[in-house]
């Protein structure tokens, strides 16, 4: 007997999340916290920042030449943020997964289940982010995290 199995890691990854600012308003963090939870993920570091505008250009400067970066940066910066560090077997496409796609407003309609259609309104405000690669988990880890500094558990 040959059992095919899909081809997946069985390392435990890091992946970022931020509760963005329209989460942390409407009072969805302990939702989220026990859908982290809940899922198999640990929490590895969290931090409460209401987040500048240097940083959110910085964090997003991929997206610095789209016609809405400028709105982007004014929601992000709108008010506080929870960004946590999460960790499990697959955690980055997991959490993908968990959270839907971008535009919240279809989320409600093609994933009703996910993070983005309980608590996110449209394309933008969209309530969570997750990393989308190994690299970018890395990078935006070590953005708010710098390596040599220990990981930040401000109310675990
Ligand atoms: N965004 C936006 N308008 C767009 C596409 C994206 O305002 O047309 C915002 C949205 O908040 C999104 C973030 O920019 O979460 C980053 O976009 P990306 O395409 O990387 O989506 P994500 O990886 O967050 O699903």
């Amino acid at each position: 007997l040959v059992v095919s199995v899909p081809c997946r890691s069985l390392e435990n990854e890091r992946t970022l999340v931020i509760v963005k600012p329209d989460g942390v308003s409407g009072n969805y963090t302990t939702s989220i916290r026990n859908i982290i939870l809940q899922s198999g993920f640990t929490i590895q570091a969290q931090l409460t920042l209401h987040l500048a505008q240097h940083t959110v250009t910085t964090f997003y400067a991929e997206h610095s030449t789209k016609a809405f970066f400028p709105s982007l940066v004014k929601y992000m910066t709108s008010g506080p943020v929870l960004i946590m560090v999460l960790e499990k077997v697959n955690a980055i496409a997991d959490w993908r997964t968990l959270i839907g796609p971008t535009d919240a407003r279809k989320a409600k309609i093609t994933h009703p289940h996910s993070i983005r259609a309980m608590c996110g309104e449209d394309l933008q405000r969209n309530c969570v982010h997750g990393s989308d690669s190994l690299h970018s988990a890395a990078r935006e880890i070590s953005f708010f995290f710098p390596e040599g500094t220990t990981l930040k558990h401000d109310e675990l």
